[in-house]
């Protein structure tokens, strides 16, 4: 058993940690770290020097990945990795990423205390680059770590103009050795990926944490309706061909199709018009669509019939559009051994369990490619999230805590059947 005042102090500690991390910042006035900056560099060293605290024998790869290991006495079992990203978003919140890092390096913790021997090896892994804000690419710590790392992203070009090959080569690392970082998510493995909901679900359920099921499908669409800019003052009605106008009923189409189908979501975040003059007719008007739904077969079913929608709506105002499919990721489902084990350490923590997909994606989707995941939500206040007023409960977090070393020892007993 471990004594309350050592889950006490470690929980403590992981609240402070998150005060500590949610400083490192680029930007004097909010959070902001991004992949490969010296924000990250100072942040991942501080990371590993909690590994190390915690008994982990722990390294940086090139990447910024924060590797930490505790070996099982049994050299060939496979691994249980913990974690997620600590990479943010611009004008980010303290909790989205860092709380499942410092869970797992908590949970650890807890465990070594309690004299626990793992039948696996277990690591706890900190990603370097889940949101993807610097070079618009996603998941590159986990694909890294799974070898399913993509050479083409080393083209991709930053705001400055400078490429991650280039930046790579500035932090004194040869891209050309990425092939010979040996990966170290298998086939066998487990990972599990604790997280703050980002949504609503938890808080109007009353419950502290919630059993992820599956992680949704999605796509990023983009559409460029054109027409004809024109006079505001001297252009009859009749005659124009306002892009803006055709984009505001395409948009309402996109609010209305998600609302008569609960089960998707569709969202326009982006919208830019031209010439974007008060007294001139939009010529032109270019968005984004986010459409997600609970798997990738439904999703791109219903894709077809939303673009139909739009381009019903273009025919009709003689507007012309150009519709490009920017990105598409896969569902991923939960491993339903490992998120059983997950439901019966909340409810033996808790007394209760709510199961749910996330609708955001998270390093444990490009982890489902390779290995079995299970995943963990924790209650966030208002459902907040990638905004710097993210706030979740101490009192959620020690929950999570016991819950996540609960977690890792039924994994660890249970869910390798040929051990
Ligand atoms: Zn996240």
């Amino acid at each position: 058993m471990i004594r309350e005042s050592h889950i006490e102090n470690i929980h403590r500690r992981l609240i402070e940690r998150i005060e500590i991390l949610g400083a490192i910042s680029s930007s004097a006035e909010s959070l902001t770290r991004v992949f490969l900056s010296k924000e990250m560099d100072i942040a991942s060293r501080l990371i590993q020097s909690w590994m190390n605290t915690a008994g982990l024998v722990s390294n940086i790869d090139p990447f910024q990945n924060v590797i930490g290991s505790w070996p099982s006495n049994t050299a060939k079992a496979p691994s249980i990795h913990i974690g997620s990203h600590y990479d943010t978003v611009v004008e980010a919140g303290k909790y989205d990423g860092v709380l499942g890092v410092l869970l797992s390096i908590g949970a650890i913790e807890l465990l070594q205390a309690e004299g626990y021997a793992p039948k696996h090896h277990i690591n706890a892994l900190a990603f370097c680059d889940e949101e993807g804000v610097r070079f618009q690419t996603t998941f590159l710590g986990s694909s890294l770590l799974c070898g399913a790392f993509d050479d083409s992203a080393l083209d991709k070009v930053d705001s400055e103009g400078m490429s991650m090959r280039e930046a790579f080569l500035a932090r004194g690392f040869n891209p050309d050795n990425i092939a010979h970082i040996a990966p170290i998510i298998g086939g066998d493995d487990v990972f599990l990926e604790a997280h703050i909901e980002q949504g609503p679900v938890l808080e109007a359920s009353g419950h502290p944490l919630g059993v992820v099921t599956a992680v949704a499908a999605q796509t990023r669409i983009g559409v460029a309706a054109t027409g004809k800019a024109g006079h505001a003052g001297t252009t009859p009605h009749d005659l124009r061909t306002d892009a803006l106008a055709c984009a505001a009923e395409m948009i309402l189409a996109v609010e209305h199709f998600a609302l008569a189908r609960p089960e998707v979501k569709a969202t326009v975040g982006k919208l830019e018009i031209s010439p974007n003059a008060s007294n001139a007719i939009p010529g032109r008007a270019d968005f984004s669509i986010d459409f997600r739904a609970p798997d990738l077969g439904r999703l791109r079913e219903l894709k077809i019939d939303l673009l139909r929608e739009i381009e019903s709506i273009a025919e009709r105002r003689s507007i012309k559009i150009d519709i490009q499919n920017i990105q598409e990721t896969s569902h991923a489902n939960c491993d339903p051994v490992v998120t059983k084990l997950i439901s019966g350490a909340v409810a033996a923590n808790t007394g209760q369990v709510t199961e749910l997909f996330s609708g955001a994606g998270h390093d444990a989707m490009k982890i489902a490619e390779t290995c079995r995941i299970g995943m963990l939500f924790v209650r966030c206040q208002d459902g907040l999230s990638h905004h710097p007023d993210e706030f979740a409960e101490s009192s959620d977090i020690l929950e999570a805590l016991r819950s996540m070393a609960d977690i890792i020892k039924r994994v660890d007993q249970n869910a390798f059947a040929h051990m």
